[in-house]
């Protein structure tokens, strides 16, 4: 808020500015010849500070880098330079009220369009670790309703805030593009008086250097296209939509060779339990407020019943390699930590496809507009099923219950294994949620000004309740479809959601254990549960997948098939800034955080503690934890 308030605070200046113009203005003429260039020089440089300060928080807050905020001044540059173009062919051309008008709407255009993109930027950035994008803006605009449920936070006084800032700013350029117009029109009279010899003098020599560079710019277009697109340039990356800032990106092609070799060599026709493949990822679920997993409110009735049949294997401990959508659903299905996410990874729905399998997507939410993910999950196969919620039909798209519309039109099991992603949106602030799931009270989002974790948590619980209802729903389809005849069911989410631990709410924020704890059952309809098990991330999910059909595992995954160990085990995680390792001893389970832009440490132990609230990373008793795990995140990260 605060640049907004540094506009605000910048209208008695202008005001000043326009009135002492306007006095200017009566006592000579009317066209304004006299007025001072400094009123364009002024507004130019507002405006330019404008975005260099929205950059600089931009760098600070989300750790990007800071080639951006001269990537950003340039593109900044070249639209006021065009508006100031535009503003001098107009005082060429009229002087009138509609002159003046028609460049203060331009005015307001530009600014307004920055101002916008910063905002919804913060927005999109803080909340779901993701960048806006003119995709994701053209569809929420034909859904306010679903954007407005997005955010986790009461949004009625932003609006009204917003709404201010909209008016304000409309009064405050519409008193200033006055006097900036008459100073354009007063630079351009006295351009026109320099005598012609001096302007051929020096206007050639610049029109010839702007072509050559311009020749020179349009044959390196490729590399400055990704350099704009490699560090984030926030007008770049709206047009064309990158990834999420997981961190930084580069293309391992050793890799890539080695993913193309190992998918090669899979066995194609290998003797395994071939059964029904059932995935569902519950977005922003966490597990420790489910009835299922001893949560003292029963938000999991239907689950919890799979459980007392005897049928559903938990597993304890369970985390997401990261807090937001984008890297939680890839880690899921391509079995990768972070920095080895990448859409050419084989993944599980690939194997499958490869084994003959028919594949499903049915997903709740704008998993294609705002996350690109479309591209990741078909990069080899192309899906025999995949609809998200743009396609729906009957609903907003984030309510569920597009997915029963979805599985409506899937043919019923004719012999041919298949494999179902279900994307669940019930838990997550974004989905509709039913007032008939309203069973806790008081319910609602939480105010960005005073956070209410019990308003809040209701609201969440309900959410999970929905979930669970929604789950029971599908499974019945697929029952009737015959699906599960022979099926093996997976419920897990894609990251947590903070409820109010350290005023954080949502996710996508930070690493803390709110943010990245999640739950993971197995159901196999034809036997009785496993024993159940005890520690895992999310690259594990697929793996064990396999390895319950029998199936070996891809060479280039990063998980292992869970099962019952001893051993000492390490779980990776990383966020934007934020890194954590996670050690599993024994019952002892220890966690590293290590936060780039501070480049401080700390170290909990969450068998004690599991809030988070004691740092260890001085306590002499801890230190070769502390060294162990350090150790570890240097091997995996070792590009931070
Ligand atoms: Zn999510």
């Amino acid at each position: 808020m605060l640049h907004y308030l540094a506009a605000i605070r910048q209208a008695p200046y202008f005001l000043y500015l326009r009135m002492s113009n306007g006095a200017q203005d009566n006592a000579t003429t009317k066209r304004g010849k006299n007025a001072s260039p400094a009123f364009l020089i002024l507004f130019l440089s507002f405006c330019l500070s404008f975005s260099f300060l929205n950059m600089l928080w931009y760098v600070r807050l989300f750790s990007f880098p800071k080639e951006v905020i001269w990537l950003h001044l340039i593109v900044v540059a070249a639209a006021y330079g065009t508006l100031t173009l535009f503003g001098f062919f107009l005082s060429r051309f009229s002087l009138r009220r509609w002159a003046i008008s028609l460049f203060a709407v331009c005015s307001y255009a530009v600014f307004l369009g920055f101002a916008l993109l910063y905002l919804l930027n913060y927005f999109a950035l803080s909340n779901w670790g993701q960048y806006i994008t003119f995709r994701i803006v053209y569809i929420f605009a034909s859904d306010v309703p679903a954007l407005l449920e997005a955010v986790p936070y009461d949004f009625t006084p932003l609006f009204f805030l917003f709404v201010l800032f909209f008016l304000l700013s409309i009064w405050i350029l519409y008193k200033v593009s006055s006097p900036v117009f008459a100073s354009i029109a007063t630079l351009g009279d006295r351009l026109i008086e320099v005598p012609q010899k001096l302007v051929i003098m020096i206007g050639v020599p610049i029109i010839l250097l702007v072509g050559i560079s311009g020749v020179h710019m349009w044959k390196q277009m490729g590399y400055i296209k990704a350099y704009f697109k490699f560090h984030g340039e926030p007008v770049y990356n709206f047009l064309k939509p990158i990834t999420a800032t997981f961190g930084k990106t580069k293309i391992d092609f050793e890799r890539e060779a080695r993913v193309k070799a190992v998918r090669q060599n899979f066995p194609r026709d290998i003797a395994f339990k071939q059964k029904n493949v059932i995935l569902f990822i519950i977005d922003a679920m966490r597990d420790d407020r489910m009835g299922v997993y001893a949560y003292e409110r029963e938000t999991t009735p239907y689950l919890s019943s799979l459980r007392a049949e005897g049928k559903l294997q938990l597993v304890e401990e369970m985390s997401s390699g990261c807090a937001t959508s984008f890297c939680g659903i890839l880690s899921v299905l391509s079995a990768s930590y972070i920095p080895n996410l990448a859409c050419t990874n084989y993944k599980i729905q690939d194997v499958f496809k490869d084994l003959g399998y028919r594949s499903n997507f049915l997903l709740s939410g704008s998993h294609n507009e705002w996350y690109n993910l479309r591209r990741y999950h078909e990069n080899y196969h192309k899906m025999d099923f995949y609809k998200d919620g743009s396609y729906s039909a009957n609903y907003s798209l984030s309510d569920d219950r597009f997915l029963f519309d979805c599985l409506e039109e899937i043919p019923a099991f004719d012999g041919t294994p298949s494999f179902f992603y279900f994307h669940l949106l019930s838990a997550h602030s974004s989905g509709t949620k039913l007032p008939e799931f309203a069973k806790y009270q008081p319910s609602g989002k939480t105010s960005y000004m005073s956070p209410d974790s019990i308003l809040y948590g209701n609201f969440y619980d309900n959410g999970v309740y929905q979930a669970d209802q929604y789950l029971e729903r599908l499974m019945q389809q697929l029952e009737e479809k015959k699906y599960l005849d022979d099926a093996l069911v997976v419920f897990t989410a894609d990251h947590g959601e903070s409820l109010g631990r350290k005023g954080r709410f949502g996710h996508g924020a930070d690493l803390y254990q709110g943010a990245i704890r999640i739950p993971l059952a197995f159901y196999d309809t034809q036997q009785p549960a496993e024993p159940d098990l005890q520690f895992g991330s999310q690259v594990d999910i697929a793996p064990t997948i396999l390895a319950k059909l029998g199936l070996p595992i891809p060479e280039t995954w990063d998980g292992v098939p869970l099962e019952p160990t001893d051993s000492i085990r390490y779980t990776y995680h990383r966020h934007g800034k934020y890194f954590a390792v996670i050690r599993k001893d024994g019952p002892e389970v220890m966690k590293l955080h290590y936060i780039s832009d501070h480049n401080t440490f700390e170290l909990y132990n969450l068998q004690h503690d599991p809030e988070e609230s004691r740092n260890l990373v001085r306590s002499p008793k801890h230190l070769s934890d502390f060294e162990d795990l350090k150790e570890k995140f240097e091997t995996v990260f070792e590009d931070r």
